[in-house]
This record gives C-alpha cells, structure tokens and sequence, in this order.
C-alpha cells in the first residue's frame, strides 16, 4: 500500500461535482452580510455566523483598519514571545468582564482554544466527557489530551449521569459541552450539568460560540440561565458575533495562568494579528451600545423558527437563530441545496461524517441585519422549494 492510495480513492466529491452538485467551496464575489454574490448571482445569506451583523459595520471596519496602520498587520511571533500587545491585555480585561469571569485568555483561532485548553487541563488518568453532538474541536482536544475521553447521548442528562457515576469520585474530570449546539440550534441544559458536577466532582467548560451575541443579553449561556458562577470555564469564538478571528478561555485567574503555560496551541502559535483584536474590541463596544441587535436576531430566530415549523419544516430541536432543515438522505440534501442556491438561498450543508448517517441537513442561520423583507423572500423561496422536493405538502 502506498500512503497516498487513500487520496487516489477518494472520489465522493468529485462524483458530486461531476453531477454538478457539489456545495462546499463556493467563492463569493461579494457579501455584504445578509446578500452576497456569487460571480453575478445574487444569494440571500442563511449560512453565516455574523449574527449580529457586524463584519460590514463602520466602527468595526475602522478599527481593523486604524490597527493596522498603528500596528501593522501581524504580530510575527507567539503571546509568550514577541507577540503580545497592549491591545490584547485591553481586550482580554474587556471580556473577563463581559462574561463575568476573573480572567480570559485570546487564542488565535476559537478552534485552537478547544484543543489547547483540553489537552493542557486533561492529564493521564483523568477524564474528559463529551456531548456526542459537541464541536468537531472539542472532539479533537479530547483526542489530543493524555487522558481518557468519554462521550453521552446528546443533551441527556440520564445518560450523563451514567457516564459520570461509573468513573472514580476522587479522579479529575472535565465535561465540556456547547452552549449553542452549533447544528441542530438547541441549548445545553447548563444547570442541570453544573448539578452532576457538583455530584460527581467535575469541572465544567462551556464553548459559547454560538451564544455570545446571542444568549442572555449577548453575554452567553451561562448568562441566559444565570449560572455563570457555576461553570468553570467559558469558551468563545471572534469568528462568530465579534465579526473577526480567533477566541478565548475565560476562568478563574489560577487556571487560566496555569493554561497560558502549558496550552501548546496558545504558546507555540503566533498571536493574533492587530486588525483581528480591534475588530473584537469595537464589536464588543457595539454589542453594548446597540443592544437591539441582540433582540431583532432572537426575534428573527423566533419568527423563522414557527414559520418553518408551520410551513411542515422539520427544524429538530432549535431554540436559536440557528435553524437546520432536517432532509434525511445524502443525495435529497444536496438536490434541494442546490434548488435553494439556484433560487438565491445560501445554505449550509451537513452529511455524514458532519451528521450521523441518514441525519443530513442544511443549517440555516440568521443575522440581525436581515431585513424583513429579505426573511419574507427566504421563506418564499423556501417553501417552493420544499413543495416541489417533497418536503413539505
Ligand atoms: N466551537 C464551536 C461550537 C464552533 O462552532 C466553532 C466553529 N464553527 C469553533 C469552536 C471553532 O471556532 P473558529 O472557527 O473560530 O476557529
């Protein structure tokens, strides 16, 4: 066997792009957040995470760009090194505080927090539990830390409660879970999990990606269900709300301190670049002042979830602006992707290994800009699309 025998074989995408039905990839010409082009096809957009909207808005545009004519456009080397600059001390205080949490850490990307954090907090002979529908990241930190991975029934805390009552009381254990499941849309019942880990003698680490912004007055879901002092850590993403890149670990000061020197995926990567952090700090300026954004996305959400659920959608368990339309077969997903896009509908698609076998879907996800007319149009095109797929009658 030769190492590149499997990369000969692979031939699933490209028998999709010779049936013309291939969705991953596709280059935008233009977007402005709630439309986009694609060479000159016009697509409304319901496949971004910019829930709030703010990759195009004029302080955040400045910011970036007043950065990098102050600082340039790369800090060239690791935090530990050359790379820290006063704007990331300025920009980790700002969130400690947002999230109610002693101390935050800025990862260069949020999927290099979940691999740093994990592998350094979860030595040989401990534990670290999953959500079976957590991130592909928390997934991959799992894998890359000395201990022993575990994983439970998506949101079921009897299941949960298995897992952790058949490990040993006095050994460590981290469980680590999405607040916003990224796909499906529904939340972890954060309460209910801070309760088994105070049975059960574990700590807690939330990824807040799709929550902050979002949930509980844009400060997460431990905000949303007012636990925050009951969850260890709380983990977020800039590539998200915050409209740029990167991420961050927020907790008490010792653990934090202890990460920011052993998480080999925060020391021995270079900092994140200058117009990345100021784009943060101005999103978060604007998610304070203009907190309606916050409540025209959730009310988004809501319309577009009872409308789907009426039209005879099945959207699963959404409780969020994330709104996936359930299809089922690999083959019927793409079909009706391409039916969307062809209509001016930009979805997101999920096949296995994305999704479990038979599960495959296209995610949807709103933004505050959407205006209501643009919903009206989605909701139109989605129902044709629906009738003439046999989704819906
Ligand atoms: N956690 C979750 C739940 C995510 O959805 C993502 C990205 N989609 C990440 C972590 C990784 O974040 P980033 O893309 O900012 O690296």
């Amino acid at each position: 066997m030769d190492l590149f025998d499997k990369c000969y074989q692979f031939t699933d995408a490209r028998i999709a792009k010779e049936m013309d039905l291939y969705p991953f990839f596709v280059p935008l010409s233009q977007s402005e957040g709630p439309e986009a082009y694609v060479g000159d096809h016009r697509i409304l957009m319901c496949g971004a995470n910019n829930y709030l909207g703010l990759t195009t808005h004029p302080k955040v545009r400045q910011a970036a760009i007043e950065a990098i004519k102050e600082f340039g456009t790369s800090c060239t080397g690791s935090r530990l090194a050359n790379g820290t600059l006063e704007i990331h001390r300025e920009l980790e205080r700002r969130l400690a505080e947002y999230v109610d949490k002693e101390r935050a850490l800025v990862f260069s990307t949020g999927f290099q927090v979940n691999l740093g954090v994990i592998s350094a907090l979860v030595s040989k002979g401990e534990y670290v539990i999953t959500d079976k529908e957590d991130h592909a990241s928390i997934v991959d930190g799992c894998m890359l830390a000395r201990g022993t991975m575990k994983r439970y029934r998506h949101n079921d805390m009897g299941d949960l409660e298995r897992v952790l009552a058949s490990l040993p009381l006095d050994i460590g254990k981290l469980i680590v879970v999405d607040g916003v499941f990224s796909v499906t849309g529904d939340i972890a019942p954060v309460p209910e999990i801070i309760a088994l880990c105070k049975r059960y003698n574990a700590r807690l680490l939330v990824d807040d990606a799709h929550a902050i912004g979002v949930l509980g007055g844009g400060r997460g879901t431990c905000a949303h269900f007012g636990v925050t002092e009951g969850v260890d850590l709380i983990m977020g993403t800039f590539s998200k709300s915050f409209a740029s890149m990167g991420g961050f670990i927020a907790g008490d000061d010792d653990i934090v301190h202890y990460i920011e020197h052993h998480a080999r995926a925060f020391m021995f990567s270079a900092a994140l670049t200058p117009p990345n952090v100021a784009a943060v700090l101005a999103a978060l300026d604007v998610m304070i002042e203009e907190p309606e954004r916050i409540g025209r996305l959730n009310q988004i959400g809501e319309r577009m979830r009872k409308a789907y659920s009426e039209l005879g959608f099945d959207i699963g368990p959404s409780q969020t602006p994330i709104i996936p339309i359930i299809i089922g077969e690999d083959l019927r997903t793409l079909l009706v992707w391409k039916r969307l896009y062809q209509e001016g509908v930009y979805t997101n698609v999920f096949i296995p290994p994305g999704v479990p076998q038979n599960c495959s879907l296209l995610r949807t996800s709103y933004m505050a800009t959407h205006t209501d007319e643009q919903l009206d149009e989605i909701l139109e095109i989605m129902e044709r699309v629906g009738r003439e797929a046999q989704l819906i009658s």
